[in-house]
């Protein structure tokens, strides 16, 4: 369903992406794992082109951008296909939980007003803000501000969601209501990708993990071969040294 083609992401002179080739079925949470700055959120920016890839293809679907020509129509196609959720929540902080939620339903999918109010309404129920509808960023904890970005994600119903570190800014108490959430809608069977350092989620939430150091793809299989038997010296050190 997503299919990632010697993707190469230069900042500078410095390559940060080498050629990355990754297929994602339909349906399939991948979870990205790497050291710090071997190119995993970087990655993740490339699929929904929030980063512009030097070189390769990024398909959804039937649907394919050439990165070396990529129009703006279809810049924008793939952009509608995903939804991002972000390590720092990047909520409005001038909005309430449920107008943050509908802003992208209003905005950018112009849907009407009543219409994105229910589909909000509905998504902050799902991750447990249904009595928090009418509360602004400040008044919520790190743990409900990133669950509003799961539910604004949620709410524009996209082909594969990409989460990028998101429990990593929260305080250690409050990592484990989001990963729920997280679990709660990988069992739905929405297509995701995540990065993560969180090994223990990676390990029961994934049906696929990725393993980059230096902006190389160095191993990928199921949740038990990297774990339990990784093949790449980097792949088994770096498990060594973070679990
Ligand atoms: P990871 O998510 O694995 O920690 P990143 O994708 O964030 O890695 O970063 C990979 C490398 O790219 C790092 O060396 C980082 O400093 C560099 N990098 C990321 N974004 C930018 C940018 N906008 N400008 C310059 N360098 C960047």
């Amino acid at each position: 369903m997503i299919r990632l083609q010697n993707i190469t992401k230069s900042f500078g002179k410095h390559e940060v992406l080498k050629g990355i080739d990754l297929t994602v079925n339909k349906g399939e949470v991948v979870v990205i794992l790497g050291p710090s700055g071997s190119g995993k959120t970087t990655l993740l920016r490339c699929i929904n082109y929030l980063e512009k890839p030097n070189d390769g293809e990024v398909s959804i679907g039937d649907f394919t951008v050439n990165c070396k020509r990529p129009a703006k129509k279809d810049v924008l196609a793939l952009r509608k296909k995903t939804a991002m959720v972000f390590q720092q929540y990047h909520l409005f902080k001038h909005k309430t939980a449920l107008e943050n939620v509908m802003e992208g339903l209003v905005v950018v999918r112009k849907v009407k007003q009543e219409e994105a109010k229910k589909i909000s309404i509905e998504v902050l129920g799902k991750v447990g803000l249904g009595e928090k509808l009418n509360h602004y960023p400040s008044q919520l904890s790190g743990g409900q501000q990133q669950r509003v970005g799961i539910a604004r994600a949620l709410a524009l119903n996209p082909e594969v969601i990409l989460f990028d570190e998101p429990t990593s800014a929260l305080d250690p108490e409050l990592v484990g209501e989001v990963l729920s959430v997280i679990r709660k809608i990988a069992k739905e069977g929405i297509t995701m990708i995540v990065v993560t350092h969180e090994m223990s989620f990676a390990r029961d939430v994934s049906n696929h993990v990725v393993f980059m150091d230096g902006g190389h793809i160095i191993e990928e299989g199921t949740p038990d071969a990297i774990f339990n038997h990784p093949k790449e010296e980097r792949t088994q050190q770096f498990l060594k040294r973070i679990t």
